[in-house]
């Protein structure tokens, strides 16, 4: 069985636009994951925090045979690859972030494990890109995303880069 999710990437530190693609090609490279697309890359303002560099964000999608568990593993296990260094401070700077924002249409409220991403409908970092590859996608919850990414603040999000081609 397969399953169809996106993930959120995020970098801010040691040459964010590599590190970034660094990720996706990563996910992609997984056995387990087909990539279907990914976003181009944006430039974001930092959340929390002011006192460190902009972001560069994606989104992608891709067809899984992971569990969400199992993918969610993967996922830091990737981070962690990258020389991401867990610090007490919350959404503080860091080299990779990849966050799972949809897992088909699951529900999933464990203490580690909470999808749909808990922030994702507050963040323009999260809905623009995912609006670019997904224009009428609903959420779990009936929500159209359609209407949140056109509701939400642009907060100076920008596109820098188009999207990786040719990732499997
Ligand atoms: P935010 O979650 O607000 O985007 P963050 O991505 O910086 O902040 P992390 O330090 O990457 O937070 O992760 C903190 C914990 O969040 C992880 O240990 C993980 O278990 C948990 N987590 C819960 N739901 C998810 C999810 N959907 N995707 C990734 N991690 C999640
Ligand atoms: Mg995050
Ligand atoms: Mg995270």
């Amino acid at each position: 069985m397969t399953t169809r999710a996106y993930i959120g990437v995020g970098s801010n530190l040691s040459d964010p636009i590599a590190k970034a693609k660094n990720g996706i090609e990563a996910i992609a490279a997984l056995p387990e994951v087909v990539t279907i697309a990914s976003s181009s890359l944006y430039s974001s303002r930092p959340m929390g925090p002011q006192s460190q560099p902009d972001y560069v964000n994606a989104v992608v999608m891709i067809e899984t045979t992971f569990s969400c568990p199992e993918l969610l593993k993967a996922l830091q296990t990737i981070e962690l690859n990258y020389g991401r260094v867990r610090k007490e401070e919350r959404w503080g700077a860091r080299t990779l972030d990849l966050d799972i924002l949809l897992f088909g249409d699951d529900e999933i409220n464990e203490p580690d494990l909470i999808v749909p991403h808990y922030g994702m409908k507050q963040r323009e970092f999260v809905l623009l890109p995912l609006f670019e590859l997904s224009p009428s996608l609903v959420f779990p919850d009936g929500s159209e995303l359609s209407r949140l990414a056109s509701d939400i603040d642009r907060n100076g999000l920008e596109v820098i880069e188009n999207p990786p081609q040719n990732l499997n």
